[in-house]
């Protein structure tokens, strides 16, 4: 029998990490928490396993150190373009290459470990007044908390599909087996297309072809990065190619009634800029806050507030990946100078300031002029 129970405080949708985040802040919050997926553990999904510093910070603030989740730590960013490539370390910390079942794994100890109520292998088919009706009984609930993902039918439910801003972009990700030796997170740059690279194990990289293109896959894209191609020929892949929508979206509201949204159902912001899950860690917090204080206004407030410097970075990364020319010559110029790329980068995962950021974009355009 699941755990399902009669009533409950918090019925959180989804178990991804958005769902497990939230109910792990709820509980610490003293909510009684409930949490439906219609999946089971560990739950896998394609991603490019890249974690910022900001987010293992964020992960923190919940009381979960990913750092000891057997991931691998890096740190900093190199980007490549043809035969130009530039690197920069993060101002402070470390990134972590993190396999998405060993995440999930750690997150499911973590909310078991708080007393989350779990209910694997449920799915939840419709909202009503007092609650959410899964595997085909009604739970009544005080609050209710879609993290069901990208498509979210929770989001379609509460009447929360407007939005701003919506474009979508296709992810494809495999693992190889190959010896990394590189303390970076790579993004290779192409027309059309950016591979990103994360290690993830002691001799396994993580690789994700992202494109505008639903039918590219990494195969096909792979001729384009002759560098990346050769070192990948000799490797073995470790698992299947796996697929995922990538959507730079932002919705118009994120709570109505006693629902609210987190995760990739609230919204999200371009895979390429490694921010998903820091954004959902966050939200997670804002959320319980705002739960505890029983108004949702104040979770709607952060969920803004919280998603702009990555919205930002998101729409930067996004005309570098469409203008080529305007990219190349940037990349060129960080080359020239790589500390236009650490103050980029420090202003990602948010160590600069807007100000300190704008007047890096303006050396950075000078450089530009002159290489
Ligand atoms: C190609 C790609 C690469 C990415 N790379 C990175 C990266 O390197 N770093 C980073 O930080 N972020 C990355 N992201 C973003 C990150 O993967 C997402 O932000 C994150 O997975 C969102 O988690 P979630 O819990 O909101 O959604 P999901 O992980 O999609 O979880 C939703 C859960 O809801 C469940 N569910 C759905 N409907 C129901 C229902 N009716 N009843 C019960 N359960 C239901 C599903 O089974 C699922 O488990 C990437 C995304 C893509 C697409």
């Amino acid at each position: 029998m699941r755990p399902l129970p009669e009533s409950t405080g918090v019925f959180v949708i989804g178990g991804g990490p958005a769902g497990l985040a939230a109910a792990i802040a709820a509980r610490r919050r003293g909510f009684d928490v409930t949490l439906a997926d219609c999946s089971v553990p560990p739950i896998d999904k394609a991603c490019g396993e890249g974690i910022m510093p900001d987010g293992i910070a964020a992960a923190r603030a919940l009381g979960i150190d990913l750092d000891l989740a057997g991931g691998v730590p890096f740190r900093g960013i190199r980007f490549r373009e043809g035969e130009t490539s530039v690197e920069a370390a993060f101002p402070r910390g470390h990134g972590l290459g993190l396999r998405r079942t060993a995440l999930h794994r750690l997150m499911v100890d973590h909310a078991a470990a708080a007393g989350v109520r779990l209910a694997w292998g449920a799915r939840v088919t419709g909202l009503v007044e007092d609650g959410v009706i899964a595997d085909g009984r009604l739970v009544r609930a005080r609050w209710i908390v879609g993290a069901d993902g990208s498509r979210s039918p929770v989001r379609h439910w509460a009447g929360l599909d407007a939005c701003r801003r919506d474009s979508l972009r296709y992810g494809f990700r495999r693992h190889y087996r190959v010896p990394h030796g590189s303390e970076f997170m790579e993004i290779h740059w192409g027309d059309g297309c950016q591979l990103y690279i994360t290690p993830v194990g002691a001799s396994e990289i993580c690789v994700v072809l992202i494109s505008r293109n639903p039918h590219l896959r990494l195969d096909d894209a792979l001729p384009q990065f002759p560098e990346l191609a050769r070192r990948l020929a000799a490797a073995r892949p470790s698992t299947l190619e796996r697929g995922a929508v990538s959507a730079s979206r932002r919705l118009n509201a994120v709570c109505r009634g006693p629902v609210a949204l987190v995760g990739d159902a609230s919204g999200s912001v371009d895979a390429i800029t490694g921010e998903g899950l820091c954004l959902l860690f966050q939200q997670a917090v804002a959320l319980a806050g705002a739960l505890a204080a029983e108004d949702l206004r104040l979770y709607q407030a952060e969920h803004r507030r919280i998603g702009k410097r990555p919205e930002f970075m998101s729409n930067l990364m996004l005309l570098m990946g469409s203008r080529g020319r305007l990219r190349r010559r940037a990349i060129r110029a960080m080359a020239a100078d790589p500390r236009l790329l650490a103050r980029m980068l420090a202003m990602h995962v948010g160590e600069l300031s807007p100000f300190a950021f704008a007047s890096n974009g303006l050396a950075l355009g000078w450089r530009m002029l002159t290489v």
